[in-house]
Parts: C-alpha cells; structure tokens; sequence
C-alpha cells in the first residue's frame, strides 16, 4: 500500500515512455488516454488503465501531463474539472509562458497545483539521468515530487512563475531551430560546390563547439551595458555577412537567411551602431 504511485495522463510518444520508466522503477502506474488502444503495451506491462478521466484523477495525486499542447489538457480536464481538487498536475507538454500561467490560474481555481515542465529530451532520453527537464511552479510542490519527477529526467527547478519552464524550454528551441537552420543551409552551399555533409561534418561541428567560447565572452559584456567595439565591429561584421550572402547567391543557392541576417545588421549600422560590437543588436531587437 506504500508503493509509490503516479498518474500518466497522454500516451503519445513521450507519455508511453514516462510511464514505462515509471513501471521500471516499481510504482504503480494509472494511465488515460484519449485513444484508449494505446495502453495496451503499458497494460501489459503492469499499469492500470483508467476508463475515465475522473477515475484517473482521483487514483493518484501525482499527475503527469504528456499532452500535444494545453489546447488538450483542457479538453480533456475542464469536463472533469471536478477531480482536480487536491491533485498536483506536472503539465509536461509544451506550449507558451502565457499558456502556463493561465494553466497555473486554472488549476488553483479547481483547488488544485500546477507545476510547468519542458521536457528537453526526445522519448529515448526518458528514463535516463543525464536528461534534463525544466519545472517551475510552487517550491514546496516541486520539493514534495522531486524524488518522483527525476524518475523521468533530471529536474532543473527554475522558479516560482508557472511561466518559467516554458520559457527556458522556448529560448532553448529559439536557439536550437536557428542554429540548425544555419547548419542546414551552409550545408546547401557546401552541397552545391560538390562536398557532402559528411566532408563538411567535422568543420560543421568544429564551428558549433567554438560557439560557447564566444557566448562566455559577450554575457558579462551584454549584463554590463559594455558594447564596445574592441574586438568586432558591425561594420566589420555587415562586410562578412555579405561575403557570405555573395558566396551563398554565387554558388546558385538561395539566400532567404543570410539576406535576413543582413537586414539585422544593417539595421544596426543604420542606427549608427556601426564601431560598436555585433552585441549592439540587442537593441535593433529590443526596439523591433
Ligand atoms: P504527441 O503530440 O504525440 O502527444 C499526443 C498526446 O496528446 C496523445 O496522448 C493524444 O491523444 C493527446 N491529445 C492531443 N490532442 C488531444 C485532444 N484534443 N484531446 C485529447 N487528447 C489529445 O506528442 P508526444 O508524445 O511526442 O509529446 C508530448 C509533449 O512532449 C508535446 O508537448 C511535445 O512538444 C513534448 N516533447 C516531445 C518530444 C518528442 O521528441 N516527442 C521532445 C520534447 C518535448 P491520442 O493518442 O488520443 O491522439
């Protein structure tokens, strides 16, 4: 009876992995899903299949969310609002700051806590350590479910705005499709002059791991207001950027991004940020 116990409401990818890595570390494990079907393996493997939400609900206080977007979580809970009292919702699927606040509002309203996650794992990683989840939401809830919660992944408790996690999650992904998308497209050019991505790799890679280095540099700069153009200039960086505009049109690709990275600098130098450094460009987004 003191076996720890936990509800997995959403078995896409990601919950079916959650659960799994539940029943692997002994609790007991309650599942719903909208597509009843797909409990059969967790089923099979010694979970309890809820055959409604309520009954999902009330089995466990611990609830974790794996739900395409909260768009789902409503639909799924509003009509069950009821059951929520006294519950505790790890809402693990992604969406907005904005999104989890209100989450966080309408699940107080219920009586019930909220804690926002951004799994930064693909389904593989579950179950692993090393992964790493964002939570924020109440202390005192994150601290009573830690234990449980780093069944999942490593916890990486941000702080008490519901929005946080979905926010550190967000700028991670801001980050990451950008830098790909660079990666995708010097992989284009490099393509069009006849070398293959396996050629390119370790140079592609070689770029990518300077880049920390650089970021190491510029934080303190850019908390300090320090702007200086000692060690580049914009002006300096719009000819580069160029160079790699004409070398992109000269090797019959399109220049879609490297015409948009352009325009951000060139913005730059037009407010008279030229002899400053590339940081300056905080303010050309500041200022939209
Ligand atoms: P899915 O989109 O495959 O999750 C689908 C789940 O949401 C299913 O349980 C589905 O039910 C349910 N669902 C969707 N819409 C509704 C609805 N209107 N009503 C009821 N249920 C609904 O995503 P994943 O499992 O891949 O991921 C879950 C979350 O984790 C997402 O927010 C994703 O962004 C995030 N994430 C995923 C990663 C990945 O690699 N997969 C990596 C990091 C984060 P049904 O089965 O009935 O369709």
């Amino acid at each position: 009876a003191n076996k720890a116990a936990v509800t997995v409401i959403g078995l896409g990818p990601m919950g079916q992995a959650m659960a799994g890595a539940y029943l692997e570390a002994g609790y007991e494990v309650t599942v719903w899903n909208r597509t009843a079907a797909r409990a059969a393996t967790l089923v099979a493997r010694g979970a309890h299949r809820a055959e409604t939400v309520e009954e999902a609900l009330a089995a466990n206080e611990l609830v974790i969310l794996s739900l395409t977007d909260y768009d789902a979580m409503y639909a799924i809970l509003e009509p069950a609002a009821a059951a929520l009292r006294g519950r505790v919702l790890v809402n693990l699927s992604s969406d907005t700051p904005e999104r989890a606040r209100e989450a966080a509002a309408w699940a107080a309203g219920h009586g019930a806590e909220h804690l926002t996650g951004g799994v930064q794992t693909p389904p593989s990683g579950i179950g692993s350590p090393e992964s790493s989840t964002f939570y924020s939401g109440p202390k005192e809830v994150f601290e009573a479910h830690e234990a449980a919660l780093k069944v999942l992944t490593g916890a990486d408790y941000r702080g008490t705005d519901p929005g946080l996690a979905a926010l550190y999650y967000q700028i991670q992904m801001d980050m990451f499709w950008t830098a790909m998308l660079s990666y995708l497209h010097a992989t284009a050019v490099t393509a069009a002059n006849g070398i293959t991505a396996q050629e390119f790799l370790p140079y592609a890679q070689s770029t990518m791991a300077s880049l920390p280095n650089f970021l190491a540099f510029y934080a303190p700069r850019i908390d300090a207001g320090n702007h200086e153009g000692d060690v580049d200039k914009l002006a300096m960086g719009v000819a580069s950027v160029e160079h790699v505009l004409h070398t992109t049109e000269g090797s019959g690709v399109g220049t879609a991004l490297p015409a948009a990275v352009l325009e951000v600098f060139r913005r730059g130098v037009e407010r008279g940020y030229g002899g400053d450094s590339f940081t300056r460009l905080l303010d050309v987004f500041r200022e939209g």
